[in-house]
C-alpha cells in the first residue's frame, strides 16, 4: 500500500548485503519510508530491520515495476541487486525512465587480478564448463544454485557445490558433494575447504566485495586455478560502489 506518512518513499531492489544494510541505515534515520524488494530466490533470506518494509516476488517486467513505483508514490529507486542480475538491472533503468523518478545503482567494484592469481576468464557457464577440460578435475562451484545444470555436460569432473540453499542435482551430475553455507567466508575457512576437498580449480562469479573474496585469496596462496565468470554488460542506472557514496547521493537527491 502507498505510504501516507509524508516521508519520501524509497524502493530498494535488494538481493545483496549492501541493499539490506543500506535499507537499514536509511530506515534508522526516521527520514524515509523504505521498502526492500527481494526476488524470492533464497528460501530464508537475511532479514532487514523491522523499520524496513519487505516485499517479495517479481513486478512483471519493467512496466510492472514502473506501475508499482507510481502506485506506491516512490520518490527514489535504488538498484542494489547482484552484478549478475542483468534483467532486473535493465528493468530498473527502464522503470526510472518511464516514471521520471530519480534512480541509481549500488554495485561493488569487480575484483582485479593480482600477482600470483591463476585466473581464466569466462563469459558464461558454458564457456566455464569448456575451460575445465577433458581431464577429470576436482572443482569447487561457488556460483549459486541457479546455473548448476550447465556442468551436467562435464560429468567426468568431481564437484563440490556450495550454495546458500540446497541444490537439486541434474541426473548426470552424481559425482558431486553439496555444501550449504552462507557467507561471509574468511581466507582460513576457504583454505581449509580447498585443502579438505583437494580442490584443483574454482568456478566463481566476479561478484566483488569482501564477503566472498576469501576463496580468491586462498586460491592465490595455494596456486589453485580460478575460472572467473565476468559480469554481464548491462544498460543500467548510474552507479555508485559503496554505501557511503549511496548515502551521499540520496542526500543530494532527497535532502
Ligand atoms: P534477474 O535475472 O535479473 O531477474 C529475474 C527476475 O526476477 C526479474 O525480471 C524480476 O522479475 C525478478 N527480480 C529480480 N530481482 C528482484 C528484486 N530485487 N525484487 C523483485 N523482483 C526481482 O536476476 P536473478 O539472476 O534471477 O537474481 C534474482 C535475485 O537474486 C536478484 O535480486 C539478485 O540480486 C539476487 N542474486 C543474484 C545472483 C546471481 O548471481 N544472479 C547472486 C546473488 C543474488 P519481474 O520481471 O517479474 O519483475
Amino acid at each position: 500500500m502507498p505510504s501516507f506518512s509524508g516521508l519520501p518513499n524509497i524502493l530498494i531492489l535488494g538481493g545483496t548485503a549492501d541493499g539490506r544494510i543500506l535499507a537499514n541505515r536509511l530506515a534508522a534515520t526516521g527520514h524515509f519510508d523504505v521498502t526492500l524488494s527481494l526476488a524470492g530466490r533464497t528460501e530464508h533470506p537475511a532479514q532487514p530491520d523491522d523499520a524496513v518494509q519487505l516485499r517479495r516476488g517479481g513486478f512483471g517486467g519493467a512496466t510492472g515495476l514502473a506501475d508499482w513505483v507510481r502506485t506506491h508514490n516512490i520518490d527514489l529507486l535504488i538498484d542494489a541487486t547482484h552484478p549478475f542480475a542483468a534483467n532486473i538491472t535493465t528493468h530498473a533503468a527502464q522503470a526510472a525512465q518511464q516514471t521520471g523518478i530519480p534512480g541509481f545503482a549500488i554495485r561493488r567494484l569487480a575484483w582485479e587480478k593480482q600477482d600470483g592469481d591463476c585466473w581464466h576468464s569466462a563469459q558464461n557457464m558454458t564457456e566455464a564448463t569448456g575451460l575445465l577440460g577433458d581431464t577429470p578435475r576436482r572443482v569447487l562451484l561457488a556460483i549459486g544454485r541457479q546455473e548448476i545444470a550447465a556442468f551436467a555436460k562435464a560429468p567426468h569432473h568431481h564437484y563440490v557445490i556450495r550454495s546458500v540453499d540446497p541444490v537439486s542435482l541434474p541426473a548426470s551430475l552424481q559425482n558431486a558433494i553439496c555444501i550449504t553455507a552462507r557467507g561471509p567466508f574468511d581466507v582460513v575457512q576457504e583454505t581449509n575447504l580447498l585443502c579438505d576437498h583437494r580442490i584443483g580449480v574454482i568456478v566463481c562469479k566476479n561478484s566483488g566485495g569482501t564477503a566472498t573474496y576469501g576463496k580468491i585469496a586462498a586460491a592465490r596462496a595455494l596456486g589453485i586455478d580460478v575460472i572467473m565468470i565476468e559480469r554481464p554488460k548491462t544498460n543500467g542506472l548510474a552507479t555508485v560502489s559503496t554505501i557511503e557514496d549511496a548515502l551521499r547521493r540520496i542526500d543530494g537527491v532527497l535532502g
